[in-house]
């Protein structure tokens, strides 16, 4: 069908004067009885083109089905807007419509809702402002992350979803299955006998690609992943999705501050990425939600993030004197408000925080000379807390296998991730950044269920 999306209406001067054809739905209709102004939206941009019909070409019966919520086709002639805010508006010359919307029983109606309201309608939400921008910033956001990695020569490497290999310990899993449940194959010793199942073996969602992502990396030199990353964590905190989209690069020949290097320089691409592509959402974002969106999200691309060990980090948070929620000592796992006292009160800019315990941190990361620590990063971010965690992998295989042997980890099914340690070691490295973590961060919203189109959270799989 042909027609002209709303966003090109406004930067496109040479249509001023022409005759357009515009489809969208209807966010609001006002007037008098002798003009009626509609506000359309197509979901091409946060603006809405202004319509206006003259009741002396339509009749009331025409535009009574022009409700908010319905869809139409108008035709007319585009000219500038005498109205406040607006550069260009339709004057309408014929009207079609397509499908209506029962005031009575659309929810939504132009009354601002609260995103609370609205995650129950998430299957209408994208119809809002609110959404509208957010889900086109995460579309921006995804491409800018694909063409960061395309243009410095990384490959795109899909790794699997279903997954046997159960020792990531990034998370519990959900289990994958064909067996009827109510009928479950036995074992002689009574457990599960799961080589009767689909795969002859139990398998789940994957926790990271990172396990496969190192095969990728150890052949091709450079890959990301990009894909969505299932954890049961029965954790509900505006931060955590059971379904989340993960970018994990990894990086044959890079040392930890090589890691550190490019994970500063990919995240600060991101948001200038969009900031440069997405400024009428994230100013309207800002608007209605977080003053300060702006201003923080150009504080983070003008000055180097902080570099610090894990020990003087803790160092720090003992000495503040600050009364935290839970304990801080050395070898405690870091909280999102220890992160956040760091990043937000203490150095006031972004904290690439090193050198966990080992403890702490998964089995794969390379250990250093003091026999406590491993080469790990976390990313701290204002108002999020760790948005990237990664780590120079250990290359050697011996201290891999001694630490998968002390945490005794099932490695059966894992004799494969061994295989890049035993035939062509490299140093390498790679990082997990949280999508929906940087769309919070870009977007202002502050729970991670406004920033996916569908979240999926314990007790939640609508839609
Ligand atoms: P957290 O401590 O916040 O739970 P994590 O240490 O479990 O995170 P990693 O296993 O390092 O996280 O995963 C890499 C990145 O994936 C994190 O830095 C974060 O941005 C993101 N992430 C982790 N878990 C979730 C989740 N449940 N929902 C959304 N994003 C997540
Ligand atoms: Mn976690």
């Amino acid at each position: 069908m042909k027609r002209t999306k709303i966003v090109d209406l406004f930067r496109t001067p040479e249509l001023v004067g022409k005759e357009v054809s515009v489809m969208g739905w209807v966010r609001t209709r006002r007037g008098n009885k002798h003009v009626q102004f509609v506000a359309l939206n197509d979901g091409s941009t946060i603006k809405n083109v202004q319509i206006v019909f003259d009741l002396e070409k339509f009749s009331d019966e025409q535009l009574k089905p022009v409700t908010t919520g319905s869809s139409i086709h108008v035709t007319g002639l585009l000219v500038e807007s005498m109205g406040k805010g607006q550069s260009v508006e339709i004057q309408a010359q014929t009207l079609e419509v397509f499908g209506t919307a029962d005031p009575d029983t659309y929810p939504l109606q132009k009354k601002g809702h609260t995103l609370e309201f609205l995650r129950e309608k998430a299957h209408l939400r994208p119809r809002t402002n609110t959404f509208g921008a957010v889900l086109r910033i995460r579309s921006a956001l995804a491409f800018a992350i694909h063409k960061f990695f395309q243009e410095k020569g990384f490959f795109y490497l899909h790794t699997p979803l279903i997954t046997a290999s159960d020792c990531e310990g990034a998370g519990a899993m959900f289990q994958v299955t064909t067996l009827n449940l109510n009928d479950l194959p036995r074992t002689e010793d009574g457990s599960v006998d799961y080589s009767a199942d689909f795969f002859g073996k139990s398998t789940a969602l994957t926790v990271s690609g990172q396990l496969e992502g190192e095969l990728g990396a150890t052949a091709l030199g450079a890959i990301y992943t990009f894909g969505p990353t299932f954890r049961a964590e029965n954790s509900n905190t505006p931060r955590h999705l059971a379904e989340f989209w993960m970018i994990e690069p990894e990086m044959a020949f890079y040392d930890i501050t090589d890691n550190m290097d490019l994970a500063e320089e990919f995240v600060k691409y991101c948001i200038r990425y969009a900031l440069d592509h997405c400024r009428d959402d994230i100013e309207f974002l800002q608007q209605m939600y977080d003053p300060d969106l702006i201003s923080r999200l150009k504080g983070v691309l003008a000055e180097d993030f902080v570099r610090l060990s894990y020990t003087d980090g803790v160092k720090i948070l003992e000495e503040s004197g600050h009364k935290f929620e839970f304990p801080v000592y050395w070898g405690a796992d870091l909280q999102s408000e220890h992160e956040r006292y760091l990043v937000e009160h203490h150095f006031k800019r972004p904290v690439i925080l090193t050198d966990y315990p080992k403890d702490i941190k998964a089995f794969y990361m390379k250990q250093n000379e003091d026999g406590k620590t491993v080469r790990a990063m976390d990313v701290l971010f204002p108002k999020i807390g760790e948005i990237i965690g990664g780590s120079e992998r250990e290359a050697d295989f011996d201290k891999l296998n001694t630490r998968i042997e002390e945490l005794d980890i099932p490695m059966k099914d894992m004799w494969w991730y061994l295989d890049t340690r035993r035939f062509g070691s490299v140093p390498h490295s790679g990082f997990g950044l949280g999508f929906e973590r940087l769309v919070l961060f870009v977007t202002g919203m502050t729970n991670i269920r406004d920033v996916i189109p569908f979240p999926r959270t314990p007790n939640n799989a609508e839609f």
